[in-house]
């Protein structure tokens, strides 16, 4: 098994990107849950601790939220400026040990998935700063996750009134890893369901979107959650693997996708 060779904890941004420069193959530590864990897995060679610099908290910037990359799940979990689809979501990972240790930033860069965070990220239109070698750039989070790159300086949430959301899980145990994850949100406007998200986890090799889905039901009032599984079901092509078959997985995220669509509906909504 290979181990760690190297570690530097940097004070600053500038002092972390020219370590990366000069050791492009060197991984980013944040809480090391995902890439430290198991004692049976390889290990980076060199690490960069990004503990002494990285934006870490919540704060207004402008109309938006900025989620600092470095929050910690408790802290998102404890945050009264954090919404509550977030503060839920980080809930999602049910073991405080973990969540005392693991970051926001650590689990965009795990991509994983059964991410319990980057559903409801995706519903709330999350958007990334980014290093890369100049200066932060902004990135959507879809595209970002679709072909990770440079390092996640803090999120971007922003305000949008009105909406109403709901997240979900499906896990064999608690305290075990997603099978399935999901996100949804959406406007109640004279009873229909408008600018509809629907996103959800487990089905494929990364969490994402699904706009097959969300024009099933946009701009219509709620079916009954018997009739969204009926229509969802057929959409969904889920991969097989260890947590779950294909044919389970498309039963049973048919289901969460349609339970989460009616609990929005009796969420109270964004101010
Ligand atoms: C017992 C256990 C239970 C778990 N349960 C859950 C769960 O319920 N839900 C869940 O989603 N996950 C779960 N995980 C996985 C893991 O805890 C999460 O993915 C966590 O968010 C990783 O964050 P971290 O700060 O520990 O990241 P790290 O392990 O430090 O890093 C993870 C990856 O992200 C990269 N990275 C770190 N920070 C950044 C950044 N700012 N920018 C770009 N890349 C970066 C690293 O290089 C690495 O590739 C669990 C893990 C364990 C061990």
């Amino acid at each position: 098994m290979r181990r760690t060779e190297r570690y530097a904890r940097p004070a600053s941004l500038g002092e972390a990107l020219a370590l990366k420069a000069a050791d492009p193959a060197a991984a980013w530590l944040a809480g090391g849950t995902f890439l430290l864990a198991g004692d049976a897995r390889d290990k980076p060679e060199s690490l960069i601790d990004l503990g002494a610099f990285l934006p870490r908290g919540l704060s207004a910037a402008g109309a938006a939220l900025a989620i600092g990359a470095g929050t910690s799940f408790q802290e998102l979990a404890d945050s009264r400026a954090a919404p509550a689809l977030l503060r839920r979501a980080a809930l999602g990972m049910a073991n405080r040990n973990v969540r005392n240790r693991a970051t926001v930033g650590g689990n965009l860069g795990a991509n994983r998935s059964c991410s319990s965070l980057i559903p409801s990220l995706l519903v709330l239109g999350a958007e990334l700063e980014l290093a890369e070698g100049g200066p932060p750039a902004a990135a959507g989070l879809e595209s970002w996750l679709a072909g990770p790159r440079g390092l996640v300086l803090s999120l971007r949430i922003p305000a949008e009134a009105g909406r109403r959301s709901a997240c979900g899980r499906w896990a064999r145990t608690a305290c075990d890893l997603s099978v399935l994850s999901a996100a949804v949100s959406y406007r109640l406007s004279a009873g229909a369901m408008r600018d509809l998200r629907i996103a959800l986890g487990g089905l494929g090799p990364r969490a994402r979107r699904f706009p097959e889905l969300e024009a099933l039901f946009e701009g219509r009032p709620l079916p009954s959650r018997e009739d969204m599984e009926a229509r969802i079901a057929p959409l969904l092509r889920p991969i097989d693997d260890l947590r779950g078959s294909a044919e389970f997985k498309r039963f049973r995220a048919a289901a969460l996708a349609a339970e989460l669509l009616r609990a929005a509906a009796g969420q109270e909504a964004d101010a």
